[in-house]
């Protein structure tokens, strides 16, 4: 493995700000201590700053030897908020915050987005201008997209941007990356069955909503196995139905809620439109009336061919190709999305290890991402930083254009 030397020298002290991090979680757009302690480090190292897209936002802005003449930029991208869990971990860094944790190793995304800063100011040894983008609120306030509502890829142009997630249970020293969806789009309705209640004995006088629910839960499965390519990916979970309080009455309306995942706006667009018309007409066939609500939180996160081939082949320069492996695309969402539908780039995955980093004080593990014994691998931050830093310096040293 190449590792950066000066990165490596400053391991330890940015580990300990990451650690300073984790033990003071914040919520979406409530990231004033982190986003603080962002800015008071790039201030430090000399890197000037611009705060307050997406409320709690820092960019930092650093210029290469030529002084950003070159005008070729890049943006690289960490998240910095946490999660609303109580961690269960009793090591020293453990939360202070009771009922919020940095569960996803966000922690760890400022620390080795910090850590790249550190170097990037130290050495400048770049042409063009490095973009250090810490975002808030990636998990459920859409931070990316606030941001660039707010203006971030006007007020700093650049040609493509770069985002990286720590993940367990791929080895540690291992890369991820794949061109095209790496990510689902991640959507929500609710479905609200109105019919007329009435004695449970005799359902003749009513309206009954719950075989209306039933139907309808089952119809949903057909769109999936039905009307969707069946190469094409999509799920539709229904996660809550919500009706009646007594056996012996039928109640008036039965409330259906739940998530909608695809790797594409086609079959979305598909799986909403057909939603809707089964869950209107089934309710219209049994002399129901149907309330159908779909909100569409995160579209999916799409890697642009030629930029994830290009960050494969920066990781396989430093962790050589047989640990740079295909990025097994997830159903979860990320945020990140919003800014690969505005700029060329890609969305990369960083090994946190199979837990053998977990030392005294930890919950039971290896555990997956949300858990309340997770915590991010300090030893990724010199590998992450590294990776950082040749991406910029490479992407930086081609033409324009
Ligand atoms: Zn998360
Ligand atoms: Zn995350």
């Amino acid at each position: 493995m190449k590792l950066i030397d000066s990165i490596v020298t400053e391991a330890a002290s940015i580990a300990s700000v990451r650690r300073d991090i984790h033990a003071h979680p914040e919520l979406c757009f409530e990231e004033v201590r982190t986003a603080d302690v962002v800015a008071g480090k790039l201030t430090e190292w000399g890197i000037p700053i611009h705060r307050g897209l997406g409320k709690t936002g820092v960019v930092g802005i650093v210029h290469g030897r030529d002084g950003g003449a070159s005008g070729r930029a890049i943006g690289l991208r960490a998240d910095i908020d946490a999660l609303p869990i109580t961690e269960f971990n009793t090591f020293a860094h453990a939360s202070t915050h009771p009922g919020k944790m940095h569960a996803c190793g966000h922690d760890g995304h400022t620390a080795m987005l910090l850590a790249a800063a550190q170097h990037f100011a130290k050495h400048r040894d770049f042409d063009g201008t490095v973009y250090l983008i810490f975002q808030p609120a990636e998990e459920g306030g859409g931070g990316a997209r606030v941001m660039i509502e707010d203006g971030l890829f006007e007020q700093f142009p650049m040609q493509a941007v770069f985002g990286m997630h720590n993940w367990p249970g791929m080895k540690a020293g291992q890369f991820a990356v794949s061109p095209g969806p790496v990510m689902a789009s991640s959507n929500e309705f609710k479905i609200v069955i109105r019919g007329k209640g009435s004695h449970a004995a005799m359902p003749h006088m009513g309206t009954d909503p719950v075989p209306v629910a039933c139907l309808m839960v089952q119809a949903f499965q057909n769109i999936i196995s039905r009307n969707k390519k069946p190469v094409d990916a999509g799920v539709i979970s229904v996660t809550m139905i919500h009706t009646g309080e007594a056996t012996n009455v039928v109640p008036d309306s039965c409330e259906l809620q739940g998530t909608v995942r695809t790797f594409s706006i086609e079959v979305l667009d598909m799986i909403e439109r057909r939603m809707r018309q089964v869950a209107e007409h089934t309710c219209a066939a049994h002399e129901a009336t149907c309330e159908f609500e779909f909100v569409r939180n995160y579209p999916p996160t799409v890697n642009s061919p030629a930029e994830a081939d290009f960050a494969r082949q920066v990781m396989a320069g430093i962790v050589g190709e047989a640990n740079v492996v295909r990025q097994e695309p997830t159903m979860g969402a990320e945020d990140f999305a919003f800014m690969l539908q505005a700029k060329p780039g890609a969305y990369c995955f960083i090994a946190n290890g199979d837990g053998d980093h977990r030392a005294m004080g930890h919950g039971g593990g290896p555990c997956t991402l949300h858990n309340p014994s997770y915590d991010f691998n300090d030893d990724l931050i010199p590998l992450g930083a590294t990776y950082w830093v040749q991406l910029a310096q490479t992407w930086l040293s081609r033409p324009a254009g």
